[in-house]
């Protein structure tokens, strides 16, 4: 439930303090948004799976599970946009969720009037980040109407299922995907075997000439999943 122009949408809000809940909740629900709140971890990662939100506030000191936790667990199963609420003024903390695939953040006690104006970008954000046309990171270009794929200037034969795999990666550079995320986005698959994704990485691996030992776009992320990024210049 995305509006273009005004910024009314659905948002989560997962915080534990009562206090805190309830202004969020009639600050948010003045300024239109429909709002639900859960008070738990456990509770947010079920409310996003049931019923996905536009974005996520997403207070990192919760009584179940660490904030970092949680985002890694959400970026499991959504994309959807986190903004990430935190009383710890920790840069490297901040920095280490922000690649960890959190959207924005805000330092605690924050205004309304800043959470709205972060709210109110990370939407757009997400709009525009819809479906597009094509996707370029750094010498890789994908052109997903036509389903054509070039590296450094030179098409790449690719199988179908390498061609989505490709393009649902270059669609989030630098984000670490995981393979649960992999078989139900690209294989459309709620459960499966590793080798499977492992087999057709590394047949895309060799297409984009490299390897898993001397990766340039495709790392695997041990445990995890698989992230596309730029390349290191070439020495
Ligand atoms: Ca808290």
């Amino acid at each position: 439930m995305v509006a273009y122009g005004s910024a009314m949408a659905s948002v989560l809000v997962v915080e534990d303090d009562a206090n805190v809940r309830t202004a969020l909740i009639r600050e948010l629900s003045v300024r239109s948004h429909v709002v639900r709140s859960v008070g738990t971890a456990m509770d947010a990662l079920r409310e996003v799976t049931q019923a996905p939100p536009d974005v996520v506030v997403l207070d990192l000191g919760l009584p179940d599970l660490d904030g970092a936790e949680v985002l890694k667990m959400l970026r499991g199963i959504s994309d959807v946009p986190v903004i990430i609420a935190t009383a710890r003024d920790d840069e490297p903390e901040i920095v280490r969720l922000l690649n960890a695939g959190a959207d924005d953040y805000l330092i605690k006690p924050f205004s309304i009037e800043h959470l709205s104006a972060r709210l109110a970008a990370v939407l757009r954000r997400s709009v525009r980040s819809g479906p597009t046309a094509e996707l370029s990171v750094g010498g890789l270009h994908i052109d997903l109407d036509r389903r054509e794929a070039m590296l450094d200037g030179e098409p790449l034969e690719l199988t179908r299922r390498e061609f989505d795999l490709l393009a649902y990666l270059a669609a989030r550079p630098g984000r670490v995907v995981a393979r649960r995320e992999l078989l139900a986005e690209v294989w459309r698959q709620a459960y499966g075997d590793d080798q499977t994704i492992d087999v057709h990485l590394s047949w895309l691996r060799r297409k984009l000439g490299e390897t898993a030992a001397a990766p340039r776009y495709l790392h695997t992320v041990r445990g995890v999943g698989v992230r596309l990024a730029e390349p290191d210049p070439r020495p």
